[in-house]
This record gives structure tokens, sequence and C-alpha cells, in this order.
């Protein structure tokens, strides 16, 4: 009997490869299996039941530790975790809320709003603002036309992505030596965004990349230098060989293995211009939003820098990662000290997620 495809069975799906798929997976990952187990007494059970569906699943939990030994990204699968209940505070009507805040300042950016000292971008789906308080030297905001940040489509979001470049050549132009650009989308309050009108935000700094950015090229450089292959092309491979990958045109992208938060999704393009990449961020947002029911979310572009650096950025690619950041409506926060100083815990399966997007619908199973 085949080895069912879930999360907890990594360890088996891994052996189950070719020797090659194998040897590539072993290459980049570290994965390891545990149970942990509990005594609740008799008083506990029929509350246990209730939540977590039966007293055996709680007592006896398989958790699966996933390291990306190149990157030292980390994660804990427990699916039972999910199910654990939660303070979901009052329970809001997303959309009324939304709907509320319309003829907000994002709403007419013209006047409501700064513009950068290089003005505006326009484009057919969204306008650049200067953030007021700014994370750089250079912030701007990518003021979508529709207040309604859910209201997306491929085409939005290329469009969205279009402006936010434009925006990064502009502020070169304004400063030489800003050359390090990053594009970033919190959706929602629970995602870190603090304004409702659909948004996203664009920098660009000076020096060095930011550090998460660099520190990624000079692992992705280490490990060229040591096994003389393409970290990227590998890591999408052993995705792939696992049936983690949703097809798309012109990009490789899949459910991570080591996602830092549920249901993270990793896109690879080319470079950060082609809009086969952009679509492919909105196609899979779209899935997010209508197949697996995700409101709040991160988006973020790591791409090289616009002009010419003491460091060697010729293999690395535009590598976007996608997070959903949990319900809105809760009140408990999606990352603890566990999060921000150990390692990531996560619920969702990978090998749903994928399924979910490439079949358009959820697999309840
Ligand atoms: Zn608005």
């Amino acid at each position: 009997m085949p080895t069912k495809r879930k999360i907890t069975n990594l360890s088996a799906l891994i052996s189950g490869l070719s020797p090659e798929d194998r040897a590539l997976a072993e290459r980049i990952f570290d994965v390891s299996t545990t149970t942990g187990r509990l005594d609740p007494p008799e008083a506990m059970h029929a509350w246990i039941s209730k939540s977590f569906g039966s007293v055996d699943r709680v007592t006896a939990q398989r958790i699966v530790k996933v390291t990306n030994r190149i990157t030292l990204e980390g994660t804990l699968f427990n699916e039972l975790r999910a199910s654990r209940p939660l303070d979901t505070g009052v329970s809001l009507d997303l959309d009324r809320e939304i709907a509320a805040t319309e003829g907000d300042p994002f709403c007419h950016p013209e006047e409501g709003t700064p513009a950068d000292v290089f003005g505006r971008v326009e484009g057919e789906h969204a306008t650049t603002a200067s953030n007021v308080a700014k994370y750089d030297g250079f912030h701007g905001v990518i003021v979508f036309d529709d207040h309604n940040p859910l209201h997306l489509t491929p085409e939005k979001v290329a469009g969205y992505v279009s402006v936010g470049l434009q925006w990064g050549r502009k502020a070169l132009e304004a400063d030489p030596k800003a050359r390090y650009p990053f594009l970033m989308w919190n959706c929602l309050w629970r995602a870190g965004g603090s304004i409702i009108h659909g948004h996203a935000q664009v920098t660009a700094t000076r020096g060095t990349h930011y550090p998460k950015v660099e520190r990624l090229r000079r692992a992705a450089s280490a490990y060229k230098t040591e096994h003389g292959s393409d970290y990227f092309s590998d890591l999408n491979n052993v995705h792939a060989s696992l049936g983690l990958d949703i097809p798309l045109e012109g990009v490789r992208a899949f459910a991570s293995l080591s996602p830092i938060k549920e249901k993270e999704l990793v896109v690879i393009g080319d470079e950060p211009a082609d809009p086969s990449l952009s679509r492919a961020v909105g196609a899979l947002l779209e899935g997010y939003v209508h197949n697996l029911g995700v409101r709040a979310f991160n988006v973020a572009f790591y791409m090289p820098p616009l002009g010419p650096t003491q460091e060697d950025w010729s293999d690395f690619p535009t590598v976007v990662y996608i997070v959903d950041r949990g319900d809105p409506a809760n009140r408990t926060s999606d990352m603890g000290a566990m999060e921000l100083y150990a390692a990531s815990v996560v619920a969702s399966d990978p090998f749903r997620v994928a399924e979910a997007l490439r079949n358009g619908s959820p697999d309840s199973s």
C-alpha cells in the first residue's frame, strides 16, 4: 500500500523517492518524527473528545520536525493544534468591517496621502504614496484602487507589483545608492496592516540588502560552492518530487516543507518584472482566499539589487513568500516566543495546501 501523502509521513515519503531525489531531499532537509504523550484524567475526556475528535488523538500526538539544513529554517508540524480551542473573541462580519472604513484617506490618495519626493507612480489598479512614518529612507505605499483588499485578481496583483517596481526605479534615480528594493503586502490587521484599505508597501535600502534577504543569498552561494548546483532549483525539485509543487505558467511554486507559519507558499521567478511571476502570485492569492478561506496574509518579494554591488547576485532569482496569518476574528496571536526565537509551529499540512491550490478546492481529509 502506498504511503498516504501527509506531513506526518514525510520520512517514509522521502524514503520512497528515487535514489537521486532522496539524496537531494536529505541533503536539504533533516526530518525527524516524535510522539508526544499525555495522561488525561477521566473528567477531561468529554471535553477532549468534543474539542479534538477523540481522546486517542490527544494521548499520542505525532510531531514532525523539519529543518532546512542550508538556511536553518525549521518547522514543527502537529495537525492536532489546528483543532485546539482558541479564544475567537467577538464574532465579526469581516465584509461589514471592511466596508465600514470606506471613504478613508486611501480612497482618495491624491488628497489623503503624501507623494514621494519623486512624485507618484500611477498604474491601472494602484497609485503610490509616500509612507508617513518610514521604515527606511525610501518607503512607499502602493494604494490599491480597490478599498477591499480581498477583491483581488491576478491582473490586479500584477498591476500592484508593476507599480511597486516602477517606484523602486524612481527611488534609484533619486538616490543611486538606494539599490536594494523590498516589496511587501500585509493584508488586514492580523497580518500587521494598520489600514484596512488595500495596500502593499515598497522600500529601498542602501549599503547591503535587508539581513534576511542577504542571509538567503549567502546560504545559496555557500550551497553552490559546496555542491556545485543551484540551491533554488534543488529546493524546488525536492518539493516537486514529493508532489508539493503547484504548476503555474512561467514560475516554480510549491507549498513549503519548512513554512514560517501556516500554509506558506514559495514562488520562484526569473526576475521581478516578469508579468508571469506577479500573475502567478495573484493566482495563488486568489486560491488562498477562495479555496482555503484565508483572509489575512503576508506577501514578501526577495529581489536582487537594481544596480551594481560588491556582492554576487548573479544566481539569485526573485523569491516570493506568501503566508496565512490566521482568522482576523481570533484574538490570540499566531506567533509567540517559539516562532520568534526557536522554530515555527504549524498545523496546516503542506500536502493539503498544495492539493487545495492545484484542484481548486480544499481537501477535507
Ligand atoms: Zn478606502
